[in-house]
């Protein structure tokens, strides 16, 4: 049994990595690709030859083309990685008869009303971003059955370009900030969605805590975030304020990040105001917790504020 991992060296691909080692050997690849194996997603016929030549049981894309600003101006490329690329997995997954496990996003939801959105919702996206996103998951519907497909949100991990990180950096120097206060989400762990990934390969192959259900009862569209709700200024708050309490010299004080408008903040592409998931159907069909949102930042700050603090201050002569 091998399993073929795309975008290994993203914030989730890095995860998967460590989650995904104790079930099977894995073939892990980045867009740059190793030993005539292509990882790049624009390359659709590398793409084909790759799977074609590991014979994965199972192939996980965590590569996507996340910029989500960016992709207004770039819809083509955007189009091909998100779009086009999961379609082509899957068609060479059902060839094979392997599974493809893939990630989605909150912003494939149009992001009105407050109530949590579930698998039975109909996405309307506002942005490219979220438009490329829902043809790749239309794409892997259509060409096999043999697939999961997790939504997620807020996704931050210890590298890569997330909001926990870029608010650090920024309250290192800065004394007030502006954050958006109207989009409502879920902060989610890659270290989560790795382990929750782990544990679903895990059942689908009959593996290790498999139940009576059917394999084949446990394909579709999951969505996956921790529990409990929050604001990005809220999260902003929070974050200041424990890694505060962890030891951490910061300029920047909770009081003085401004709560401001979505259409105020003025970003490119438009964002869903209401991000919140209903995870019901992944924790009552695969038995799981999903924890608090707070556990998983707690856990992340720990790790983030211990390294600075055992950093060297002074180069050492
Ligand atoms: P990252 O941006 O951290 O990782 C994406 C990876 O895809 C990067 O390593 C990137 O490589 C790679 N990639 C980009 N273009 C290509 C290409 N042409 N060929 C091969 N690889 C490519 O994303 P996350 O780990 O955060 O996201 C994982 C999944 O979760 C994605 O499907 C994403 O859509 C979804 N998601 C993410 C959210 C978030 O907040 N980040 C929120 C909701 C869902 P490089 O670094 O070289 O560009």
């Amino acid at each position: 049994m091998t399993l073929l991992l795309f975008g290994c060296d993203g914030q989730v691909g890095r995860e998967l990595q460590r989650a995904l080692a104790p079930l099977a050997p894995v073939v892990a690849l980045g867009r740059l690709g190793r030993d005539g194996l292509s990882g790049d997603l624009t390359d659709l016929a590398g793409i084909r030859r790759t799977i074609a030549h590991v014979q994965p049981t199972v192939i996980l894309n965590a590569a996507a083309y996340t910029a989500v600003d960016q992709a207004e101006s770039d819809p083509e490329t955007a189009q091909r990685i998100n779009g086009e690329a999961p379609g082509v997995m899957a068609e060479a997954a059902a060839e094979l008869g392997a599974w493809l496990i893939h990630y989605s996003t909150d912003y494939v939801f149009p992001g009105d009303g407050t109530t949590p959105w579930t698998e039975q919702d109909t996405p309307a996206p506002l942005s490219v971003y979220g438009r490329t996103k829902w043809a790749g998951e239309q794409g892997i519907a259509a060409a096999t059955p043999r697939h999961l497909i997790l939504r997620t949100s807020w996704v931050y991990g210890l590298q890569g370009k997330n909001f926990p990180r870029t608010l650090l950096r920024l309250a290192a120097t800065r004394t007030s900030l502006d954050v958006v206060e109207d989009q409502v989400g879920a902060p989610t762990g890659a270290d989560l969605i790795a382990d929750v990934t782990s544990h679903l390969v895990a059942r689908v192959l009959g593996g290790e805590g498999a139940s009576a259900t059917a394999t084949s009862d446990l394909a579709g569209i999951y969505h996956l975030a921790p529990s409990g709700e929050t604001t990005w200024w809220a999260l902003a708050r929070f974050l200041v304020m424990r890694a505060r309490a962890q030891g951490l010299s910061l300029c920047l004080d909770p009081d003085q990040i401004r709560p401001v408008s979505t259409e105020a903040f003025g970003a490119p592409a438009p964002r869903p105001a209401n991000s919140r998931l209903d995870t019901s159907r992944l924790r009552s069909r695969f038995g799981l917790q999903l924890p608090p949102w707070e556990a998983g930042l707690e856990r992340w700050l720990q790790v983030v504020t211990e390294s600075f603090h055992t950093l060297p201050s002074h180069p050492s002569s």
